[in-house]
């Protein structure tokens, strides 16, 4: 068996830190990722190639250069999650995966052949605070699916679980996390996303100690401009004023997580 908590030390990659923390610990059967890269492979064989796991992967569903990778308790599971993906089944893979009901059934209900949903807008009410654990905003990848809302209680159930114990094995880098986790997120559908982890909201106001850069975002053109000034004023989810000039944009997603 794995000695969990010197293996998964070890990783370094966030999704397949976080997201294999509960099957180590019993919580969950099975694990999935699409896309990943040999890299990904190669830690995943390490660290559980010599267990009682199974490490599994294709790049039959996904097409050239991608591959899916599987890693599961037993043969029956990860069997019936092969099949499932072949057969198109996301209810399967969903259960099969742990998520909620409601995110699969959001999910599902989705346009776009049950393509991604980010789109959780909707659910935006003007300068509301979400929980922390639904920030997916950010790739800290302690959840691994599309939420109905960004108040899903059952998404944030697993999410701080996946936190709590994954505090047990990488103490360092989970209060790493749950501060960014706890941020005001700006986020653009085209330009991503900048968020400030040290803020204060009162009434419309935020004041803030500067923005960071999301994972994976190299520039955004109002990243300076909110660093400006160490205030801003924020009007709907979808607008805001800094230093004199008002941003309005419905590409915008302006979210306070606490
Ligand atoms: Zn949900």
């Amino acid at each position: 068996m794995l000695s969990d908590e010197v293996a998964l030390n070890a990783i370094t990659d966030s999704r397949l830190f976080y997201q294999t923390v509960d099957l180590v610990h019993g919580e969950k059967n099975i694990y999935l990722q699409y896309s990943v890269n040999d890299r990904h492979i190669e830690t995943a064989n390490e660290v559980f190639g010599d267990t009682d796991y199974i490490v599994d992967y294709t790049d039959q569903y996904t097409g050239e250069g991608r591959t899916t990778l599987v890693i599961g308790r037993d043969e029956t599971i990860v069997s019936r999650i092969w099949q499932a993906i072949e057969d198109n089944d996301f209810w399967t893979v969903g259960e099969l995966l742990g998520y909620p009901e409601c995110c699969i059934e959001s999910y599902m209900s989705g346009d776009g052949n049950g393509g991604p949903k980010m789109d959780c807008n909707d659910t935006v009410t003007e300068l509301a605070t979400y929980p922390s654990a639904t920030n997916v905003l950010l790739e800290v990848w302690h959840l691994s699916h599309f939420l109905c809302s960004y108040d899903c209680s059952e998404s944030v159930t697993i999410g701080n679980r996946r936190l709590d114990l994954a505090e047990q094995i990488q103490p360092e880098r989970v209060a790493t996390d749950r501060r960014k986790l706890a941020s005001f997120v700006v986020h653009h559908d085209e330009h991503g996303a900048c968020y400030a982890t040290d803020y204060t909201l009162d009434g419309a106001e935020v004041t803030h100690h500067g923005f960071e850069l999301a994972p994976g975002v190299s520039t955004q053109p109002f990243h300076d401009a909110l660093n400006a000034t160490e205030s801003l004023t924020v009007h709907d989810p979808h607008s805001f004023t800094v230093d004199g000039e008002t941003y309005d944009d419905p590409a915008f997603t302006l979210i306070f997580f606490e």
